[in-house]
């Protein structure tokens, strides 16, 4: 059976860089869930439909065609065989995201793809839902947690690689309600697995928390 690693948590914990960093180590796929919920929330955006109407959004999914494809460990998406791994990065496209993840049609729509991915390769897998909902048998699930204002940070200090203009309160303040609307969705919502482990990165650098993932996911045999 593939080895599957899920690890969930909410926005700027620090899950897609260091779910790639384990990914490496372990020799495993890195599947980032999100960028799925981004290119349906992308398509929306671009069709004109409003993202949070379930009846605007649902009737467009037949016509989307979503790939992952994998090289050198990284990931890119293709939606309609249109490469949008850098489209789907911005601040509109992630609040669609947020938006259009909420329905269940969307979930029920992106659920075979991951867990195809899981079923064929050893993956690590982020998202929000991957080890209570995708991935109820992962091996190891862990919960990657850290304070908002350290998450925000992380977050501007990606943003203001891209575009200069970010600033920290609009970062700060899109990121909670992008968290609170994840977490209190009824379909799905962000939470940690019964049988995950939390791990806290607040105050640890990268390297730090590097060792703890990889501590984890070795003591789970
Ligand atoms: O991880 P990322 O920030 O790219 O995810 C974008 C959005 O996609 C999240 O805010 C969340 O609403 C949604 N998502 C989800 N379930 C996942 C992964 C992402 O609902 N497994």
């Amino acid at each position: 059976m593939p080895l599957n690693v899920a690890i969930d948590g909410p926005a700027g914990a620090g899950k897609s860089t260091l779910a790639k960093a384990v990914a490496k180590e372990l020799n495993c796929l890195y599947v980032d869930t999100g960028a799925l919920y981004r290119a349906v929330g992308l398509y929306a955006l671009r069709q004109g439909a409003d993202p949070d109407d379930a009846y605007a959004v649902v009737p467009l999914l037949p016509q989307i065609d979503l790939q992952l494809q994998f090289t050198d460990g990284t990931q890119r998406v293709v939606l309609n065989g249109e490469d949008v791994s850098a489209a789907i990065r911005t601040p509109e496209a992630s609040s669609a995201s947020s938006k259009v993840s909420a329905h269940p049609g969307v979930r029920s729509f992106l659920l075979d793809l991951q867990r195809g991915l899981a079923a064929k390769n050893d993956v690590v897998m982020d998202g929000r839902d991957i080890g209570t909902v995708i991935l109820p048998n992962a091996r190891v699930k862990i919960f990657l947690t850290a304070s908002p204002e350290e998450r925000a940070r992380r977050r501007w200090l990606e943003l203001v690689e891209k575009d200069s203009f970010a600033r920290m309160e609009d970062v700060l303040s899109a990121m909670l309600e992008r968290d609170a609307r994840d977490s209190s969705r009824d379909t799905a919502p962000l939470k940690p697995a019964p049988d995950s482990v939390l791990l806290d990165t607040t105050g640890l650098d990268f390297m730090q928390s590097l060792d703890k993932l990889l501590e984890i996911v070795h003591s789970a045999g």
